[in-house]
């Protein structure tokens, strides 16, 4: 396979169109083919079904030696090995599933310079002895899979994947390519740095999911019919996956589908493993398997035509429910993103988050991200390009693909609230949090408050006509707006930014959706 009297370009292209029987690559996947090829590391950023695996597959093809891929999906390394050599290509795996004896094969194999890709656990490749035998075998490139893993602000922290940096030490000579389909800017730094990747090009192809279509609305006391309506209306016969909060849920919600003639699979961590090698085995291969289940199910599955994700709960965080609707499409065809959720999700939430164990900052991080999540649901404009805004990355106009584009929602004139809100956060010289702000524009007396001086000032007192809720409503919406953003790796304090400065000037008027339960004062407000 390696052409070395090729340019790297075409020996690249070569490989795509004979091995994979692709006629060119996408977006920027020559680019950052070539740059690998050439020995440099990189950071792909590109969404689900953007085609990361060609990254590395094809340099790894290109180059001599054997490509290293870390994966944390041990369940799924059987599946890509086979699809890979079916496609005549030298791959293998080392996991903890394998007999000595098979160890034995893939490692002389490797020593043997007989493999183009061997994928491995990262725990696996920490250990010493498998170290001292790749400083022996002749190394292609090192890819690390599912790079976000290394953050542990991240929702799917391994610590596994902290050793990883090792890599770079040991094999300095040796080119390195993380991979991942999500990561805020916070977790873009911290791979960078974990990895020691500060050498690395990064390539960011952007977080847009065009094909899918965002639809978020409240549980109205039975997200199960609206559900099954959703799903007999418009993916009847379809593959689809539910995500619920709880094991409890998953089960009476897939029996309860399947009592109306769904073929509806449980799938969470309370099943024995045969039962979810089984279920998953059935959405994989048949047609029309909805999977119902708890966020354990899905990372890595690669199955194209998922029409669409629902959640009968709220995600955690937006980076949870860009992953999880994620797996909707990958084909590029239109599929959905669903989600009825209730009031009773963000107590739940913050309940588990209460309960546990985790230190301060680490829960007041979790915080924010479900109020971001929150922020989301709660938009009236295109909740695409909060998505994005989320992920710094950006869309110039409304998507014309989510509900708030297609059907817009009730709204109120919010002009007003949003000027007192945002200068309060001025006044108090933009480093407190959202609870802290709440306090001073219902002019609370504590003892923080006199302290700073903020009885004071001319926000203090001035929100009476809102009650605590409703102002973090408020805040959560013209955060999600993107009128303020929040400091999460300090306290939690909100600034300004440059959108802020046109409501505030009067400029612009704001009209956010209405907010469930409006206090008695606002509504007699709005009434006259
Ligand atoms: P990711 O890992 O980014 O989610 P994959 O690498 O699994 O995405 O690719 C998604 C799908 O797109 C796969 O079916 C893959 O074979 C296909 N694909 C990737 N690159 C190309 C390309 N250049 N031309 C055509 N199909 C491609
Ligand atoms: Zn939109």
């Amino acid at each position: 396979l390696h052409t070395d009297t090729q340019k790297p370009a075409d020996a690249a292209l070569h490989i795509l169109q004979s091995i994979y029987g692709y006629d060119a690559f996408r977006n920027q996947q020559a680019e950052i083919v070539n740059h690998v090829i050439g020995g440099g590391d990189a950071l792909v950023l590109m969404p689900t079904g953007g085609g990361k695996s060609l990254c590395f597959q094809v340099p790894a093809l290109v180059r001599s030696g054997t490509a290293i891929v870390v994966s944390p999906l041990i369940a799924l390394m059987q599946d890509q090995v086979m699809a890979l050599r079916q496609n005549g290509i030298k791959a293998a795996f080392l996991n903890s599933s394998q007999s000595g004896i098979e160890v034995n094969g893939v490692e002389s194999a490797l020593m043997n310079g007989e493999l183009d890709l061997l994928y491995v656990a990262p725990e696996r490749l920490m250990m010493p002895r498998m170290l001292d035998l790749l400083s022996r075998a002749p190394l292609a490139l090192f890819a690390i899979d599912e790079a976000h893993c290394v953050s542990q602000w991240g929702h799917d922290f391994r610590p596994e994947y902290i050793k990883l940096s090792i890599l770079h030490e040991r094999f300095p000579d040796i080119p390195r390519i993380a991979l991942t389909a999500t990561a805020d800017g916070p977790t873009q730094r911290e791979i960078i740095e974990r990895l020691s990747l500060q050498q690395a090009r990064v390539f960011n192809d952007g977080f847009d999911r065009p094909n899918i279509r965002y639809r978020i609305s409240e549980n109205q006391g039975n997200a199960r019919e609206q559900l099954l309506r959703f799903i007999l209306n418009e993916h009847e016969g379809e593959a689809g996956i539910v995500y619920c909060l709880s094991r409890k849920r998953v089960d009476e919600v897939a029996q309860w589908l399947s009592g109306k003639g769904l073929t509806a699979l449980p799938y969470h961590a309370g099943l024995g493993n045969d039962v979810r090698q089984q279920h998953q085995e059935r959405f994989l291969r048949e047609d029309g398997v909805i999977i119902v289940a708890t966020i354990a199910f899905g990372m890595g599955i690669d199955k194209p035509d998922v029409r669409f994700v629902a959640h009968l709960n709220l995600p955690k965080s937006i980076e949870a429910y860009y992953q999880e609707t994620g797996r909707a499409g990958r084909d590029g065809l239109a599929a959905d993103a669903w989600m009825a959720y209730g009031l009773q999700d963000v107590i739940t939430l913050r309940q588990m988050q209460g309960n546990s164990t985790a230190e301060e900052g680490r829960k007041r991080l979790e915080q924010h991200k479900l109020d971001a999540m929150l922020g989301l649901c709660e938009l009236t404009t295109c909740r695409r390009q909060a998505l994005l805004r989320y992920f710094d990355d950006n869309l110039d106009r409304p998507c014309g693909n989510c509900d708030n584009c297609l059907t817009p929602p009730e709204t109120w004139d919010a002009t007003l609230a949003a000027q007192k809100a945002l200068s309060c956060v001025y006044r108090t010289g933009q480093r407190f949090g959202v609870s802290y702000l709440v306090d001073v524009l219902l002019g609370k007396e504590h003892e923080r408050i006199s302290q700073f001086g903020h009885d004071k000032i001319s926000t203090y007192g001035i929100g009476s006509e809102l009650n605590a809720t409703e102002w973090r409503t408020l805040y959560r919406q013209i955060i999600a707006r993107g009128l303020l953003k929040v400091d999460v790796e300090g306290y939690g304090s909100v600034q300004l930014t440059d959108s802020a400065r046109p409501v505030l000037k009067g400029d612009e008027q704001l009209t956010l959706r209405k907010m469930v339960k409006l206090s008695k004062k606002s509504k007699e407000r709005k009434n006259r």
